[in-house]
C-alpha cells in the first residue's frame, strides 16, 4: 500500500489569520509530506506494506510507528479544523458536561493538557470502551488508540505547528485552534460506535499474528530449523519475518529444497 498526502478539506489560506497559509505550507505541505514519504520508504517490501495505517500504529515500534502515527495524527488534526466553526452539537455538549462538569471545564482542562506537554506531542480528547471521555497527553507521535481509546479530537503541540505564527507562545496557538475546531466532526466521531470495537479486534488480530510469527519451521529433508526471530539474513529474510511471509521462491539454506518441504515445529 502506498500512502499519499491526504487532501486538506479547506484552502491553504482558509484558516487565516489564526493559522497562516505559510504555516500550512510547511506543516501540511512539508512536514506531513515528509512523514508520508518516510513511511512509504520504510514499509517497502515489508509485511506492513499491505495493512492499514491503524494496524501499523497498533503493531509497530520505532521509525515505522513514529512515521505512521505522525501521518495519522496530522491527518486527523487537519481534518478537525474548519474555517466556519459552528456551535457545538447538543450530543457533544451533553457528553462533555457529563464527564467534565461543563463545556468550560473541558475547555480549561484540554487547553491546560495541551499547554503542559513537555516537548513535542499531542493532546487528545478520546473515548474509552464504555463511552466515557478522557483528555490524554501523548509525547512525540503518541496516539491513544494504542491503549484502546477512540480518538475524537487532537491538537498538535510540536513547535513546528505554531512557531511561524506564534513563535514560542504555545498557549495563544491553542486558543486559536479552539476557534477552528470542527465540533460537528467531533460529535460525529463520538457517534461512530464501531471504531473502538474495530480497533480492539485489530489489536487481537495482531496478537494472533505475532504468535504465528513466532512459530519455528523445520526442513523435513535435512532438519534445518527456521527461527523467525533470526530470519535468514543470508537468504534475504530479515529477522522477525514470519515463515508464512517468506517469499515462495526461498529455499532451505542448508539443503536447497523449497518452502513446501518445511513443517511447523
Ligand atoms: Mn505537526
Amino acid at each position: 500500500m502506498i500512502f499519499i498526502l491526504p487532501p486538506l478539506p479547506y484552502a491553504m489560506d482558509a484558516l487565516e489569520p489564526i493559522m497562516s497559509e505559510e504555516t500550512l505550507e510547511y506543516h501540511y505541505g512539508k512536514h506531513l509530506q515528509t512523514y508520508v514519504d518516510n513511511l512509504n520508504r520504510l514499509l517497502e517490501g515489508t509485511p506492513h506494506a499491505e495493512v492499514s495505517l491503524e494496524e501499523i500504529i497498533l503493531s509497530s515500534t520505532g521509525p515505522v510507528f513514529n512515521n505512521a502515527a505522525q501521518v495519522w495524527n496530522h491527518t486527523f488534526f487537519f481534518n478537525s479544523l474548519t474555517p466556519e466553526q459552528k456551535p457545538m452539537p447538543e450530543v457533544l455538549e451533553e457528553a462533555l458536561i457529563k464527564d467534565f462538569g461543563s463545556v468550560k471545564a473541558f475547555e480549561e482542562q484540554f487547553k491546560k493538557a495541551a499547554a503542559g506537554i513537555f516537548g513535542s506531542g499531542w493532546a487528545w480528547l478520546a473515548q474509552d470502551r464504555n463511552g466515557k471521555l478522557h483528555i490524554i497527553q501523548e509525547s512525540n507521535a503518541g496516539n491513544p488508540m494504542r491503549a484502546g481509546f477512540k480518538p475524537l479530537l487532537t491538537i498538535d503541540v510540536w513547535e513546528h505547528a505554531y512557531y511561524i505564527d506564534y513563535r514560542n507562545r504555545r498557549a495563544e496557538f491553542i486558543d486559536g485552534c479552539w476557534k477552528l475546531f470542527d465540533w460537528d466532526k467531533v460529535a460525529h466521531r463520538m457517534g461512530e460506535n464501531t471504531l473502538t470495537a474495530v480497533l480492539g479486534d485489530l489489536a487481537e488480530d495482531r496478537k494472533t499474528e505475532t504468535k504465528k510469527a513466532m512459530d519455528k519451521y523445520v526442513c523435513i529433508t535435512c532438519g534445518w530449523v527456521y527461527d523467525p526471530e533470526e530470519g535468514d539474513p543470508e537468504g534475504g529474510i530479515a529477522p522477525g519475518t514470519a515463515f508464512e511471509d517468506i517469499p515462495e521462491d526461498w529455499t532451505c539454506p542448508a539443503c536447497g529444497v523449497g518452502k513446501e518441504f518445511f513443517e511447523k515445529v
